[in-house]
C-alpha cells in the first residue's frame, strides 16, 4: 500500500499534521522509534506513578493553539497548572510569580502526565495510521513515491509525499545516511539544507527525586544558571500519592548538558542535585530515590522561528516529484506551542500542494 503521506515523527507536530491531513482526506502513516507517542512532551511511570521528564507544562498564545488548549481542558487532557514560577538569581535569590507579569499566560499540565497530549492527538487518527518502535534508518525515492526502511524487521513502508518532523540533526542524519540514492541527495536541496545545517540544538540532563517531604512553597522554580534552568514539583501536577511521597524534577542548562554529555550520568546527577539544594534548600539533596534521563536533542537555542515549516520545492521540480517538508518545534519557537502550530501549517502546505 502506498500512503498518501508518510510522516516521521510521532511527536506534536507529527501527530498534528497527521491529524489535519487525514481531516483533509489524505491517508497517512506516521513512524516513530518509540515505544509511545508524544515525542519529547514524555511521561515515564515510576512505580505507577507518572512523571515528566521531557516538556514539564505548555502555554497557549495563539488563537489556534488556544482553541486547541480549550477543548483538551474541556475534555480532561489538560488543566491550568499555574499561573506562574519562582523565580531565582544570584542577587535576589528566590522570589514568588510576578502575578502581573504572568497573569495573562496560563502555563497547563496533564494530570496523567504531559504524554497524555499526543496519545489525545492519536487517538483521533484512524486505526493503524501510527507505527510506533519503527526507527526510520533509509530513505530512497522510487519513481513515484519514498521508500522508508525500518531498522530491524527491514520493512519498507511507501508514501507519495514525506514530511519529516525529527529534531534537525536526526534529520540530515536520515538524509546523509540515504545519500546514495542520488534523488534522495537531492532531496534536502541547497536552499533547505543551509538553512538546517545552520539550525542549533541544545541537548538536556534530568534528574528525578523521590521523597517522602512536605510540599515546598512553590510548584517550580525556573532560573539563569550556569547549571541547572528547572526545579518543579512534579507531583503536584498528580493527585496525592498514596504513600505521601513527592516527586521533583530538575533539568539541567544546554551547556551544562553539553559539557556532561558524553560523561558518568550518576556524576552529573550528583552536581545538578548540589546545585538545587543550594537553590532551594539541603533537604532536597536528601531525598531518597533518583533516575537520570539523557535528552540528545531537547531544546533549539537557535531555530527558525520566524518560519512554519520548510519544504524543498527544487526537488519536485526537475522530474514533477512532489516538494519534501520539514517541520516540528525547530520553527515557531521551540516550544509545545510551535510543534504544532507548525505541524497545522505543514499539514496546510501539503494539502494546498497536492489539491
Ligand atoms: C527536557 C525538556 C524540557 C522541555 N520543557 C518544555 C516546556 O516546559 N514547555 C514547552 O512548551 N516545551 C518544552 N520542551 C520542548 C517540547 O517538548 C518540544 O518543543 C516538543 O515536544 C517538540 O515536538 P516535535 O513534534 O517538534 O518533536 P519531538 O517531540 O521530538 O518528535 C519527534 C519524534 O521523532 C522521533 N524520531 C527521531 N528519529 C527518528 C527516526 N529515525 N525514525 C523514526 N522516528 C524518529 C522521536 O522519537 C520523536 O518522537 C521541553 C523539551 C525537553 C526535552
Amino acid at each position: 500500500m502506498i500512503h498518501d503521506v508518510l510522516l516521521l515523527g510521532a511527536g506534536l507536530s507529527g501527530l498534528k499534521a497527521a491529524r489535519d491531513l487525514q481531516a483533509a482526506g489524505k491517508s497517512v502513516l506516521v513512524l516513530d522509534k518509540s515505544r509511545g507517542v508524544g515525542g519529547r512532551a514524555a511521561t515515564r511511570r515510576w512505580d505507577g506513578v507518572p512523571v515528566d521528564h521531557g516538556a514539564q507544562f505548555f502555554t497557549a498564545r495563539s488563537p489556534e493553539f488556544r482553541a486547541q488548549v480549550a477543548d483538551w481542558i474541556a475534555r480532561g487532557v489538560c488543566f491550568e497548572w499555574a499561573k506562574g514560577f519562582h523565580q531565582w538569581d544570584p542577587d535576589a535569590g528566590l522570589q514568588p510569580p510576578d502575578a502581573d507579569k504572568e497573569a495573562g499566560h496560563p502555563r497547563h499540565a496533564c494530570r496523567a502526565g504531559m504524554s497524555a497530549l499526543g496519545k489525545d492527538l492519536a487517538a483521533g487518527l484512524a486505526e493503524g495510521s501510527v507505527r510506533t518502535g519503527a526507527r526510520v534508518v533509509a530513505l530512497a525515492w522510487v519513481g513515484d513515491h519514498w521508500q522508508a526502511r525500518i531498522e530491524g524487521s527491514g520493512d519498507v513502508i511507501a508514501g507519495r509525499r514525506l514530511v519529516s518532523t525529527l529534531p534537525v540533526p536526526q534529520a540530515l542524519a536520515l538524509f546523509e545516511q540515504s545519500s546514495a540514492d542520488p534523488a534522495v541527495g537531492s532531496a534536502l536541496g541547497a536552499f533547505v539544507s543551509s538553512k538546517l545545517q545552520a539550525v542549533e540544538t541544545a541537548p538536556s540532563l534530568a534528574v528525578m527525586l523521590r521523597g517522602d517531604v512536605p510540599a515546598p512553597e512553590w510548584q517550580g522554580v525556573q532560573l539563569r544558571d550556569d547549571t541547572i534552568t528547572w526545579i518543579g514539583t512534579d507531583s503536584d501536577k498528580r493527585e496525592p500519592a498514596a504513600d505521601g511521597k513527592r516527586v521533583f524534577v530538575l533539568h539541567a542548562s544546554g551547556p551544562f548538558s553539553r559539557e556532561w554529555q558524553n560523561r558518568s550520568l550518576d556524576d552529573a546527577a550528583d552536581r545538578i542535585v548540589a546545585r538545587a539544594g543550594e537553590i532551594v534548600g539541603d533537604w532536597i539533596t536528601k531525598l531518597p530515590e533518583r533516575q537520570v534521563h539523557r535528552w540528545r536533542y531537547s531544546s533549539v537555542p537557535h531555530g527558525l522561528e520566524n518560519d512554519a515549516y520548510l519544504r524543498n520545492g527544487e526537488f519536485g521540480e526537475a522530474d514533477g516529484r512532489p516538494p519534501v517538508y520539514f517541520a516540528g518545534d525547530t520553527f515557531l519557537g521551540s516550544k509545545i506551542e510551535g510543534a504544532y502550530r507548525s505541524g497545522r501549517a505543514v499539514a496546510e502546505a501539503v494539502v494546498a500542494e497536492s489539491r
